[in-house]
């Protein structure tokens, strides 16, 4: 699409999902947090962890690790609408910046994507397998820096890590 070729040249681009990359999820989360401040237009974060990724990989194998991976971040920009920006944060990691919206609102669009995970099937040369994800939640505030936002929403999902994964903190 134009959008990845765009990504691409600017290298805002993860090629294995074809999402932004972390530079990208950045530079986005200043643009929305300088929204927030000026014109009070409001925004929610989901810090997303997929569970047990490693055993993933050493079971079935990097490559199979690779199909998780492009799956998972398909699925997660399915459960969004478009004026949300999902990116990869880092190995299995992502965050999605999700536009206005309340508590509420937030706590169901990250149900849904957690839902959505936990019911694709991921086809393997073993068979179908599935993954689940931790997911921490959280508003951006006023006063947030957006490391303060990713540090919270980060400590949010090592709850859910904590509490027995596939669920989420916010
Ligand atoms: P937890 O539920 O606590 O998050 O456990 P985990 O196994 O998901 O977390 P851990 O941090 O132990 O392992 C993450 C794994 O992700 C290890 C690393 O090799 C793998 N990984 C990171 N990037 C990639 C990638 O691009 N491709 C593949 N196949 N694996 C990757
Ligand atoms: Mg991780
Ligand atoms: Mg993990």
């Amino acid at each position: 699409s134009r959008k990845v070729r765009e990504l691409e040249r600017m290298a805002l681009l993860d090629p294995l999902t074809k999402l932004g990359n972390r530079r990208y999820g950045e530079m986005n989360l200043a643009g929305k947090l300088r929204e927030l401040k000026r014109y009070g237009w409001p925004f929610g974060v989901l810090f997303i962890d997929i569970d047990n990724f490693k055993i993933v990989n050493d079971t079935y194998g990097h490559d199979a690790g690779d199909k998780v991976l492009r799956i998972v971040a398909a699925t997660i920009t399915n459960g969004l609408r478009s004026s949300d920006i999902v990116s990869r944060w880092g190995g299995e990691e992502f965050v999605a910046v999700v536009a206005n919206v309340d508590d509420e609102d937030l706590r169901h669009v990250g149900e849904k994507v957690r839902m959505l995970v936990e019911r694709s099937s991921i086809p393997l040369e073993e068979g179908d397998r599935h993954v689940t994800i931790s997911i921490g939640a959280t508003l951006a505030r006023k006063k947030d820096s957006a490391a303060a936002i990713i540090k919270r929403a980060d400590a949010l999902m090592y709850r859910s890590k904590k509490e027995g994964r596939n669920r989420m903190s916010m």
